[in-house]
């Protein structure tokens, strides 16, 4: 792991490689950001570069701290991550136990908790104690999607860096070259997943995104039709897919969107499904207040469903609602 790997996040990495060239490297670090946009690459780079044995604003890549890091193996390194949603409370106990004791082999001990929202209030209390009498040699850097979640005592004592979306073009170029992907397909995924590396990289190699988004297509043509049998003998479709049903639910939102922007503006570079143009333009003479109320209710049903909601019903209902609109 290396900062030359990561795509984006220029601004962040700046700030950081700054900061070690200054001599004024914080304790204590939250990145903080949505899912998938690279926080953890950052935060790994970062802390191969502060153990590094030449410690430069680069990790070498050669010396033997580099080498044990890239293996995993650091004794002066620890990275902390969730359990089926949940960080530890042993977890916890022993960072507190390993922050007390001097580096091994470094001149520092560097520690990333990930997703640190997933600590409860008694693993956040004891990390606090250390974050405000932390030894001169720790660093400790707190990921986290959701800063709301974490106390405002930890937050006051950490260095924010934000993370943000990264530019679709960095994601296109990534896919299209690293991953094979056909330009229309790379652009609709740096599109469809906000700017996230993660998220793009994941649908990406998934074998069955883009024959799923196929069927969706296919079924929102039912839809249309107005045919009420074939919209509900499509909700085992959904069954099926109950595990990434937000990705589901959003591929849908994008095609409303989509045809929502060709009434307006014809074919235009907003257009995410730019492959699909032809099937977008057989739709648009449906009227803009039927696909503003579609719309609505497909983002409705992505509430209820987050709610714990019955699903099925969920479903039904907003597959009927699709048609009674029309
Ligand atoms: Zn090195």
């Amino acid at each position: 792991m290396d900062f030359r790997q990561i795509i984006g996040h220029e601004k962040a990495i700046e700030t950081l490689k700054r900061q070690i060239e200054k001599g004024s490297i914080s304790h204590s670090y939250i990145f903080e950001g949505e899912d998938g946009l690279g926080k953890r690459k950052v935060a790994l780079a970062f802390a191969k570069t502060l153990l590094c044995k030449n410690q430069g604003i680069e990790p070498c890549n050669q010396c033997t701290s580099c080498m044990k890091f890239e293996s995993l193996n650091h004794p002066d390194f620890f990275l902390i991550e969730p359990e089926n949603g949940l960080i530890k409370k042993g977890e916890v106990e022993n960072l507190i136990k390993n922050v007390a004791t001097a580096p091994f082999e470094s001149t520092r001990k560097v520690f990333i908790i990930d997703n640190a929202h997933m600590m409860n209030t008694e693993g956040m209390n004891a990390i606090l104690k250390t974050l405000e009498e932390p030894p001169e040699y720790i660093n400790i850097i707190l990921i986290t999607s959701s800063t709301n979640k974490i106390l405002p005592t930890i937050l006051s004592r950490c260095q924010n860096i934000k993370f943000y979306p990264v530019e679709a073009k960095k994601i296109t170029d990534l896919l299209v070259n690293s991953y094979g992907k056909l330009k229309t397909e790379a652009e609709f995924l740096a599109e469809f997943t906000k700017g996230s590396v993660g998220k793009s990289i994941e649908l990406a190699t998934s074998d069955d995104f883009f024959a799923k988004r196929e069927e969706i297509i296919n079924l929102i043509d039912i839809l249309l039709k107005g045919d009420k049998t074939k919209a509900i003998s499509s909700i085992g479709f959904f069954n099926d897919n109950k595990e990434t049903i937000d990705e589901i639910l959003d591929i849908f939102l994008f095609w409303f969107r989509d045809l929502m922007l060709y009434k307006k503006l014809g074919n235009n570079p907003l257009i995410i499904n730019k492959d699909k143009i032809e099937y977008i333009s057989k739709h648009s003479y449906i009227k803009s207040d039927k696909i503003n109320d579609i719309i609505e209710k497909v983002q409705q049903t992505k509430e209820y469903i987050k709610g714990n909601a019955n699903f099925q019903l969920s479903i039904e209902t907003m597959l009927l609602n699709m048609q009674e609109e029309l």
